[in-house]
């Protein structure tokens, strides 16, 4: 093909950009956008995968607030990048790099003031939650430079999306304190939890436990290794004391009033029980389970800059489990079918990409 077609097809390309909008709760549909401006400082992606988040789910539902009617959702993509904004190239970043994007986005001023702990920033924007921003269920996303992390080399494109939800699971790691030699419960063992023991794993944790309900998602655990749970099979406390009873963290990737009880009652006096899980707004406390217990209850949201570099490290290092994670990639036509049934409770073990580039383009 000559160049004088490929510069045209480049064009067409940007002047017809693909973009899944969110019709009305419960419908997504394909719609050409307008390409957004490359700013000074930005970088223009053009996306290869982006993964469907729980929280993209309760979006597409209207269930959890947190998206609105018209916006472009989509927060965990990899891509390569197209372009740059005016001015200078951003350090380190080349044109046809393969980079992963932390979605966490803030204003200069806040960058020195909230180092290390962006999440903090009340003046951040979150990509695929701010209904303002054209986010990456899109076949381009224009994202700040310093946002956007280059993929280890050899690291399969595809695996790039799988950095953000590592970066959650690593999050709720830190803040719950393991530091390695600690027996570890996960309660809830969908696309987090499993992120959850991917770095647990990769951070030699030598005792880690899964409690989950759905079949297909105990044997991909079972999978990495894990002991999995059925707590529906009887009581999570006398099934524990057959692996050595309590444990000394536990991540409750549910967040349910049932998961929170659970997480108390199978975690050590004196232990640690970090939430990270969004299934309820509200929950009930047994408070003597935290005041007469002296546990500690932490939350957990989002991560850090370090944290999101580390996650990527993480998922580079370790290609099998990840290519593990990921059960399904489609293509951007099938998109709102694959929500909705994930909203009706499909029975998919792991993630489920949205394919935007070429798969041929990727294939391994
Ligand atoms: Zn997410």
């Amino acid at each position: 093909m000559s160049s004088d077609s490929d510069a045209t097809m480049r064009d067409e390309r940007k002047s017809t950009v693909r973009t899944l909008v969110l019709e009305e709760f419960g419908r997504m549909a394909l719609a050409d956008r307008p390409i957004p401006d490359v700013a000074n400082g930005d970088v223009l992606i053009r996306v290869a995968f982006t993964g469907i988040c729980g929280s993209d789910i309760h979006g597409y539902t209207g269930h959890n607030g947190r998206r609105a009617v018209g916006q472009v959702m989509g927060h965990e993509s990899s891509g390569t990048i197209e372009g740059f904004g005016p001015g200078d190239q951003p350090h380190g970043l080349t044109i046809g790099d393969a980079v992963t994007f932390n979605p966490v986005v803030l204003p200069v001023e806040d960058r020195v003031e909230f180092a290390d702990r962006e999440q903090h920033s009340p003046r951040k924007s979150v990509i695929g939650v701010d209904p303002t921003r054209n986010a990456s269920f899109a076949d381009y996303i224009v994202v700040p430079a310093v946002n956007v992390l280059r993929l280890a080399d050899g690291m399969p494109v595809e695996h790039g999306a799988l950095v953000e939800p590592t970066a959650v699971a690593l999050h709720a790691i830190r803040r719950a304190g393991v530091i390695g030699h600690e027996r570890v419960l996960v309660i809830g063992g969908g696309p987090i939890g499993q992120s959850v023991v991917l770095v647990l794993r990769a951070l030699g944790v030598p005792e880690v436990y899964v409690s989950e309900i759905s079949p297909g998602r105990r044997s991909l655990i079972e999978g990495m290794g894990v002991p999995v749970i059925d707590p529906s099979a009887g009581d999570l406390v006398e099934a524990l004391g057959r692996h050595g009873g309590p444990v000394d963290v536990t991540i409750d990737a549910v967040g349910s009033s049932r998961s929170l009880a659970d997480a108390l009652a199978c975690t050590v006096l004196g232990g640690t029980v970090c939430l990270v899980g969004m299934g309820e707004p509200q929950v009930r406390l047994d408070a003597f389970q935290i005041s007469t217990a002296e546990r500690t209850l932490v939350g957990s949201f989002t991560y850090s800059a370090r944290d999101f570099a580390d996650a990527a490290e993480l998922v580079a290092d370790n290609p099998v489990t990840a290519a593990s994670l990921i059960s399904r990639v489609i293509e951007p036509e099938s998109a709102d079918e694959a929500f909705m049934n994930l909203a009706n409770g499909d029975e998919i073990p792991g993630k489920v990409l949205v394919a935007f580039a070429q798969s041929a383009e990727y294939a391994k």
